[in-house]
């Protein structure tokens, strides 16, 4: 089962300087900052996708700048990438056409011919047709009953476009390989839009619209559309943001999926920040401990204009808070006291007040009972990647990109082993927990 990192962009300055909290003046974001593979020294997944809508251009709003989209077409997607050395020529690179950044169209403002072009061009490994996302779901319709009006138009555009990008992609003898995206409300109407581009001649499907979906609904669009297509077809999630879960979709025989659910954990979950090993086949979260800018930080800035605090009271808190941690790191400071001092800055944060007037809040007392385990089994030294040896205890601080998205880039090499685990398990013990299905086409 092969992972591929969802880019955007996510890359840190190798030059970061934590204890002065900033980067070289002369920094130049692009062409200085290290992407995973570089920070690392190794690929932390089997591929990368890249969306067309991240590229973007006069249409839709991308993250890239225009200098950046341009070389990304001048140069291609490998290149761009820096993954154009020997030892990353193994890795895949996926396209799709980032649907959700035209979600509220009436239709793609990509041609299936145009989309074709690009990945080819741009040096796409695989490439997918161009989908218009179905919101509505409904798990109990059968078949093709139910749909609104617009979810069975965009149901049609889906497949329309895909017939024609297929197209287009045997046309122009494109070096990638095409997968044909599956929009559907319902795990049947899934099913049919599947069973429909087999019959078109795809033999790697991707299903999208996964996003709001829970794993269990998950389950059942996989297990109808496994029912309606050939054993030898193979499927990939496209935005599995249930990754976490990937144990329990055993049997369900996924080929790929695309993800970035362990970088943005990183710094957008309230608990599950920092990964590790766990028991077993699990995975093991930790809290990382938020000091954030006090300067800089939106809520604080508002505490201060309303009064509650002074600026200077802030940093001189989180200059504290700060201290303490690495003092703890270096077994200068006990947990108690690095504890309490981290609490304090955190008051302001969590309940507005100060400190002394909120010491006892629940809020405060649960963040304090994670903050203590972070501290008291120090996950950063049990980790031996690149980024935990250099970083030390920032990497487990949550403040500023270059911290949280060093602690993402560990825990895509903390996932990256987890997948290769679970795939080892697979290949000991065969799952018949969901028989094979063959099509009639098979049988
Ligand atoms: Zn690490």
């Amino acid at each position: 089962m092969k992972f591929i990192f969802a880019d955007s962009l996510d890359y840190v300055d190798p030059n970061f300087d934590f204890i002065a909290d900033r980067s070289p003046a002369e920094r130049q974001p692009y062409w200085d900052d290290a992407y995973p593979h570089e920070v690392l020294g190794y690929a932390p997944y089997d591929g990368v996708l890249v969306s067309r809508g991240i590229v973007g251009d006069h249409r839709v709003k991308g993250k890239y700048t225009a200098s950046q989209a341009r070389r990304f077409h001048l140069v291609g997607v490998r290149k761009f990438l820096r993954l154009d050395k020997p030892q990353f020529a193994h890795l895949d690179i996926f396209g799709d056409c980032g649907a959700f950044t035209y979600v509220q169209d009436e239709k793609p403002p990509y041609t299936p011919a145009e989309i074709a072009g690009f990945y080819d061009e741009c040096g796409f490994t695989h490439g997918a047709s161009v989908d218009h996302i179905i919101f509505d779901f409904d798990p109990g319709l059968t078949g093709l009953a139910g749909g609104s009006a617009d979810a069975r138009q965009r149901f049609d555009i889906t497949l329309e476009n895909a017939e024609g990008f297929l197209r287009e992609a045997k046309a122009m003898d494109a070096r990638f390989t095409p997968l044909g995206v599956i929009q559907g409300w319902s795990p049947g109407s899934m099913a049919d839009a599947a069973r429909r581009l087999v019959a078109m001649g795809y033999d790697y499907l991707a299903l999208g619209g996964m996003v709001p979906l829970k794993s269990p609904e998950i389950k059942l669009c996989l297990e109808a559309i496994r029912a309606a297509v050939p054993a030898s077809t193979r499927l990939h999630i496209l935005g599995f943001a249930k990754a976490d879960d990937i144990d329990s979709f055993h049997g369900y025989d996924i080929s790929s999926f695309d993800t970035t659910s362990p970088l943005i954990r990183a710094f957008k979950d309230a608990k599950q920040n920092y990964y590790l090993p766990g028991d077993g086949l699990a995975l093991r979260y930790f809290t990382s401990i938020r000091v954030p800018q006090a300067i800089e930080n939106p809520k604080l800035q508002r505490a201060v204009k309303k009064g509650v605090f002074r600026a200077e009271d802030l940093v001189r808190l989180e200059t504290l808070a700060l201290g303490s941690l690495r003092a703890f790191d270096r077994g200068a400071a006990d947990l108690e006291e690095t504890l309490h001092n981290v609490l304090v800055y955190s008051a302001p944060l969590v309940e507005e007040k100060p400190y002394e007037d909120c010491a006892a809040s629940s809020s405060l007392a649960r963040l304090a009972e994670r903050y203590r385990t972070t501290l008291a089994e120090r996950p950063w030294k049990q980790c031996s990647c690149k980024i935990c040896q250099d970083a030390a205890i920032d990497v487990i601080i949550f403040r500023g990109s270059n911290r949280n998205k060093r602690r993402g880039i560990h825990n895509l090499a903390v996932y990256q082993e987890h997948i290769e685990r679970l795939d080892l398990k697979r290949a000991v013990e065969p799952s018949d927990d969901l028989p094979r299905r063959l099509c009639a086409a098979e049988q």
